[in-house]
C-alpha cells in the first residue's frame, strides 16, 4: 500500500489521493514526485555522472558482473517474485538487466533528481519511476524486493534508509544491496563519487539487522582483482594530483576488460554456489524481512 508523505495515512489509490488529508504528490513530466521542496538534501551524485555512466555501464566488466550477481540473488533468495523497487536506479542499467532476466516482474525505480529518471525511463520504458528521497519511501508492504545498488554509501542517514526499505518490503520479501567495502580503500574515487563511507562487513550486517532484516547471504566481490584495486588506490593516494585519478578503474582496454570479466564470471559461479569471499572491493548482501 501507499503512505502519505504529509500525514502518514496508509491507502491504496492509483491517483495517489490521500483519503485523510487529500494531499496528492505532484506529477512533474511523467513522474510522481515525493521530494518535498527544501528537504535540505546535499547527498547524491554529480549530475554529470549520469551521461558518462550510460556509456560505461554497457561495456564495463564491473557493471556487467554486478548485474549478474543481482540477478542470481533474485533467483536464489526470492524466486517467483512479482515486483521489485530499485532505490537510486541511476541510468536504469540494473532495472534493464532484471527486466531481461525476469520479463514478468513489475519494475519500479526511483531517483532523487529528474535527470536520472529520464535516462532510466529511456532504457526501461515499462518500469514505473518516482522522484523520491530514499529517506522518505512512500510505501508499506508493497514490494517483494527493494534493492539499492551502490546507493546507501551516498547517504548520511543510511540506517533511516534501511528502515524505510524494510517498511516498503512485503512480509517474506527482502532487500538486495551492494556497497563499496573496506574503509582503508578510501581514495579520491570515493570523494569524486560523493561517498559518505565505505563499509566493513560487520557494519553493514549490523545496520541491516537493526533495521529488522535477517541476513541470508553476504559476500565480498571483486575478490580476484582485489590486489590490483589496492595498488591502484595506493597510487591515487600517493599522487593525488594525477588528473586521471578519478577515472581509475573505468579506463580499461578491451582485452583487459575481457580478462577481468572472466575473473568476475568465476566469482559469480562461486558466489552462486554459496561461497562468501572474505574481502573484495564491494559487498553483496541479501536479507529477508522478519
Ligand atoms: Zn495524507
Amino acid at each position: 500500500m501507499q503512505v502519505c508523505i504529509r500525514c502518514n495515512a496508509r491507502f491504496v489509490s492509483p491517483e495517489w489521493l490521500c483519503p485523510q488529508c487529500h494531499f496528492v504528490p505532484v506529477k512533474e513530466s511523467k513522474y510522481r514526485s515525493f521530494v518535498q521542496k527544501n528537504s535540505g538534501t546535499d547527498d547524491g551524485f554529480n549530475a554529470n555522472t549520469f551521461s558518462a555512466l550510460t556509456e560505461i555501464e554497457n561495456i564495463h566488466f564491473w557493471f556487467k558482473a554486478r548485474n549478474d550477481l543481482i540477478v542470481d540473488k533474485i533467483r536464489t533468495h526470492f524466486p517467483g517474485i512479482q515486483n521489485f523497487l530499485e532505490i537510486g536506479c541511476g541510468t536504469g542499467a540494473v532495472l534493464n538487466g532484471v527486466h531481461h532476466a525476469f520479463p514478468a516482474i513489475a519494475l519500479s525505480g526511483s531517483e532523487i533528481t529528474f535527470e536520472g529518471l529520464g535516462y532510466a525511463a529511456n532504457k526501461v520504458p515499462n518500469a514505473t519511476f518516482y522522484q523520491m528521497d530514499a529517506r522518505v519511501i512512500p510505501f508499506e508492504e508493497e514490494f517483494d524486493i527493494v534493492g539499492a545498488f551502490d546507493v546507501i554509501e551516498h547517504i548520511q542517514e543510511d540506517e533511516l534508509v534501511l528502515r524505510q526499505m524494510h517498511r516498503a518490503c512485503k512480509r517474506g520479501g527482502g532487500i538486495i544491496l551492494t556497497v563499496p567495502q573496506h574503509p582503508f580503500l578510501w581514495s579520491a574515487t570515493d570523494e569524486y563519487a560523493c561517498h559518505k563511507r565505505r563499509y566493513t562487513r560487520r557494519e553493514l550486517v549490523a545496520k541491516v539487522e537493526r533495521a529488522g532484516f535477517k541476513v541470508e547471504h553476504v559476500s565480498s566481490f571483486v575478490f580476484f582483482l582485489f590486489p590490483l584495486m589496492i595498488i591502484s588506490r595506493l597510487i591515487q593516494n600517493v599522487y593525488p594530483d594525477r588528473d586521471d585519478a578519478i577515472d581509475e578503474g573505468f579506463n580499461v582496454s578491451r582485452p583487459v576488460n575481457r580478462l577481468f570479466s572472466s575473473f568476475m564470471a568465476l566469482e559469480r559461479f562461486l558466489i552462486k554456489k554459496g561461497m562468501s569471499f572474505p574481502m573484495g572491493g564491494s559487498l553483496l548482501l541479501a536479507a529477508r524481512k522478519k
